[in-house]
């Protein structure tokens, strides 16, 4: 790597973490002692490396034992803190890298997540432990090749009880993590009553095979694959005691839905930072191009798309810390974040010019992370969707 994109210490430059309405004073003292740990690990470990990374499309497994020691897994279930605080960690891994924001949100959201809301207690006693150290990686396997935004009814993989011994059968795709990861939630749906039942799978299990998809534009350090699964055979004890349905599968769904639109706060967040210090260190017409009126401009509108983002997430955060937070307030905030999103790392982009196009400078990353973000854990369509039918009482959906 030739260019240094990492922040020039030389300008100082005011509001330096971007919290331009003080968020952050909200959370408790030691949760905000927590937050700068968090910060300062992810400058030290991730964000030197998560250009080239990313350009090679490959995932710095080294630091998996390390973030461990950072104890921050499960923030809300295991160690207590509010739901504010868990998204203000989604945004600061964010704004390091969006990859490393979705390895942490897959194997601790989605999968963890699976386990902690969909085992039995016995099972959560056994697996839980090596989860939480980071000794085993997880991965969740609902998405196929032919059901994407109509999963929920349209599940094809299927799940056959021989005895104790389920026989699962069927593709999966784009499943993150599942090229490496030891264990894996597959989704599938019982040939006995049609229901969807979740099942811990060992990926050295015989007729398991992942393969990673490569050539994408967005997300390239995370590795998402393409699953085959052909006559794989599971205990029953490694079925998830308390998933029936995909009713329960939504309740999963519901808070890393959450976890995802805290990242588009954080990807907004990180081309604020990067498009803000470019403004004031390029110089153009003998001036930095923070002088010009326009450039001004376009940094405020940034700024302001941020904060309103924060400020819904944070409001949505205090509601589920209440446990009063509904399906259709967390996909309004899926869709409302993600398009904001989308327009701020547009905004970002063209104010680095031509080097708004290449990686190096961040910016580049930074714009084709969005496309991910505003794709998965339900479309932009699908959650504006979910908040049309429960403001009208009318599905457009289908
Ligand atoms: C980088 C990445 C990582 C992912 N990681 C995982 C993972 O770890 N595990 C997992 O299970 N899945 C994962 N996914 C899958 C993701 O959740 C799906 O891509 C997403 O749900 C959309 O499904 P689809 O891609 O099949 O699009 P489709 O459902 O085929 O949709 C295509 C387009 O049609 C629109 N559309 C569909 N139906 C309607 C409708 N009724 N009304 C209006 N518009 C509609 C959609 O909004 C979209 O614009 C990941 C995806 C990506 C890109």
């Amino acid at each position: 790597m030739t260019v240094d994109n990492q922040p020039s210490p030389a300008v100082e430059l005011p509001y330096p973490d971007g919290d331009f309405y003080g968020f952050q004073d909200l959370l408790s003292e030691s949760e905000q002692a927590k937050l700068l740990e968090v910060r300062a690990w992810l400058d030290e470990h991730v964000r030197p490396t998560a250009v080239e990374n990313w350009v090679e499309a490959s995932f710095p497994r080294d630091l998996v034992p390390k973030i461990a020691d950072l104890d921050l897994i499960s923030p809300v279930r295991r160690c207590g803190y509010s739901n504010v605080f868990a998204g203000l960690i989604h945004v600061e891994f964010t704004r390091a890298d969006a990859s490393f924001a979705t390895f942490m949100g897959v194997h601790d959201g989605l999968f963890t997540g699976s386990l902690e809301v969909l085992a039995s207690e016995e099972q959560k006693k056994e697996w839980l432990p090596d989860v939480y150290a980071f000794k085993k990686i997880g991965a969740f396997g609902l998405t196929e090749p032919l059901g994407g935004s109509d999963v929920a009814g349209g599940l094809r993989t299927t799940a056959r009880r021989e005895g104790d011994t389920w026989i699962l059968n069927g593709a999966k795709r784009w499943i993150g993590n599942a090229t490496w990861s030891d264990w894996v939630v597959i989704f599938a749906k019982d040939e006995s009553d049609g229901q969807v039942k979740a099942f811990l799978v060992d990926t050295t299990l015989p007729g398991y095979k992942a393969e990673k998809i490569e050539n994408k534009i967005s997300l390239r350090t995370v590795q998402n694959a393409d699953i085959t699964l052909t006559d794989v055979r599971v205990p029953e004890s490694h079925r998830l005691q308390n998933c029936s349905s995909f009713k329960d599968v939504n309740k999963v769904l519901k808070v890393t839905r959450l976890g995802v639109a805290w990242q588009a706060v954080g990807l907004q967040q990180a081309a604020f930072d990067v498009a803000r210090r470019y403004a004031v260190e390029r110089q153009q017409f003998g001036r930095p191009l923070a002088s010009f009126q326009m450039v001004q401009d376009q940094l405020v509108q940034m700024l302001g798309n941020l904060t309103a983002s924060t400020a819904m997430m944070v409001r949505l955060s205090e509601l589920e810390d209440k446990g009063l937070a509904k399906d259709e307030q967390s996909a309004l905030a899926k869709a409302y974040t993600t398009a904001r999103m989308r327009e701020t790392v547009a905004l970002g982009r063209s104010l680095l010019g031509g080097n708004g196009i290449v990686a190096d400078y961040e910016m580049a990353k930074i714009f084709s992370d969005a496309e991910s973000i505003y794709s998965y854990e339900g479309t932009y369509e699908i959650n504006t969707l979910v908040t049309g039918r429960a403001i009208t009482g009318v599905s457009a959906i289908v």
